[in-house]
């Protein structure tokens, strides 16, 4: 079979044994990966038609993979598997300024296509911590968030068309380019946000929007829950659609962030039951900085917010995302954690935070428990240290968290999709009909199960 792949792919497409390097079976510490049989590197639909029609023929297992950051284990092969990675399908195909759209190849990185479109006066909106790895397949196979929802939705708002390959190697180009096209089912959702289970997308047509021309960030400290929701509020009414993000964290990662972060500087002092990172996209460069200050200020005056500090440069704008996305030297202090990507009515989460910190002090005392996210979007953050990484311990930090989310309404997964380490939890956020039509889908599409095997069922 190996003879047969190599015959396929153009130049060195395939890797066996110990050229298999590591970035292949990396979980991030979510899962644990078996050994494929071989890695494919296509650089072409037609050759990833002619591998999965291959393996189709002989029941042969494959695991799609891009930039391999997702967080679930939704691309790591579980043993025996051939992984198809998308990394050598890297071209940008067309910039359509007119149109506001950007066609590629699913391997280009989400920070190249950031590159390309800013340079040309345009954005990509799709934004997150792992832009520098993650691929445009990927964020699409994930419908992945980041810090932008607020302002522009998920990944499925930015793709307006895309092609992807069933498993039995049909090639299905539907690289529409209109915002509108209502000509029967619109297929391209199958694709988007199902993990790479229902056939492997190999380019998409992006919709693009005008790079914004002022960014202005400010870090502020709130001290009720009810404020920062009273907050979000006033904000949207008074910014008429330009709040870009909107970024809650909690008293206790503030207070870890002084503790374990030396790297980090907080702007603000210490003690205020809640921080937000807020940002705003316009286009008034003589007026927006001095627009969200009044909005402060205001803000101040009206009893909302305790403080507020609005960065004067871009070093100190990156500064205060820096609190927000690079606590990994904390983290790395931890031990063995648990993290969860959870989303809920954003009334509940107060409630929310309250609850799964006493349950899980009250079963585990001295352990950390910190709280975080895109607040504007319903989606939190949880990273639990219980002192202890047993599996038992984890399924027990799993079950208090989840099953508040299942009391709340809210989901399992708000961004980071299901992969292998959330499917025990699947049915505590959706119903056996949405389950049981889910696997009717699946089975319609790939009948003999070679795509992405043991992922989200
Ligand atoms: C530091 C950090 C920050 C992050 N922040 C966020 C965040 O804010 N919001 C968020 O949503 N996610 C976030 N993530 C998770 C991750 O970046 C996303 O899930 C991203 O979409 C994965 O893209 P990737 O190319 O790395 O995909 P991979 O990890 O390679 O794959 C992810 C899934 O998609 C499938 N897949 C990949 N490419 C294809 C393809 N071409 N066709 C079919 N299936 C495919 C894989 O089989 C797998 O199931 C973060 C990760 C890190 C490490």
């Amino acid at each position: 079979m190996i003879d047969a792949f190599a015959a396929i792919l153009d130049g060195p497409g395939v890797l066996t044994g110990a050229d298999i390097g590591p970035r292949y079976t990396n979980t991030r510490g979510h899962g644990v990966a078996g050994t494929p049989l071989c890695v494919l590197r296509p650089k072409s639909t037609i050759e990833v038609s002619h591998i999965l029609k291959l393996c189709h023929d002989v029941g042969q297992a494959v695991v799609p993979q891009g930039g391999m950051s997702g967080l679930v284990g939704g691309g790591a092969p579980l043993g025996g598997e051939v992984v198809i990675s998308l990394e050598r399908m890297n071209a940008i195909e067309e910039f359509d300024a007119d149109g506001r759209t950007l066609s590629v190849q699913s391997g280009v990185v989400l920070q190249t296509a950031h590159e390309y479109c800013e340079e040309r006066g345009f954005m990509l909106p799709l934004d997150l911590g792992a832009r520098g790895s993650a691929t445009i397949g990927g964020v699409i196979s994930t419908n992945a968030g980041g810090v932008r929802v607020i302002r522009y939705g998920m990944m499925r708002e930015s793709v307006l068309g895309l092609e992807a390959v069933l498993p039995d190697g049909t090639i299905l180009s539907s690289m529409n380019k209109m915002l509108k096209n209502n000509a029967g089912y619109d297929l391209k959702h199958l694709f988007i946000g199902s993990e790479g289970t229902l056939g492997i997308v190999t380019r998409a047509v992006c919709r693009l929007r005008p790079k914004p021309r002022t960014v202005n960030t400010a870090f502020v400290g709130i001290n009720d829950f009810a404020d920062v929701v009273a907050f979000l509020g006033y904000l949207e009414s008074v910014l008429g659609g330009e709040l870009g993000s909107f970024e809650v964290m909690w008293q206790g990662y503030d207070a870890f962030v002084r503790e374990r972060c030396p790297s980090l500087r907080p702007p603000l002092k210490a003690g205020y039951g809640f921080y937000v990172l807020i940002e705003t996209l316009g286009n008034q460069p003589d007026s927006d900085q001095g627009k969200l200050e009044q909005i402060l200020a205001d803000a101040l005056e009206r009893g909302l917010v305790a403080d507020a500090a609005l960065a004067q440069s871009d070093q100190q704008r990156a500064a205060f995302w820096a609190i927000r996305e690079n606590a990994g030297e904390g983290f790395r202090t931890l031990g063995p954690m648990v993290s969860f990507d959870v989303s809920m009515p954003i009334k509940s989460m107060g409630t929310f935070g309250e609850r799964i910190t006493a349950s899980l002090f009250q079963q585990y005392p001295g352990s950390t428990c910190l709280v975080l996210g895109h607040m504007g979007d319903g989606n939190l953050h949880v990273v639990a240290a219980v002192g202890s990484g047993t599996a038992e311990d984890k399924e027990r930090v799993n079950d208090t968290v989840y099953s508040v989310i299942r009391d709340l309404g809210g989901s399992v997964s708000a961004e980071h999709g299901i992969g292998t380490e959330k499917k025990d939890y699947l049915s505590w956020s959706r119903s056996p009909p949405e389950i049981a039509l889910m696997q009717t889908l699946k089975r319609a599409i790939d009948p003999k199960g070679i795509l992405n095997p043991g992922k989200i069922f």
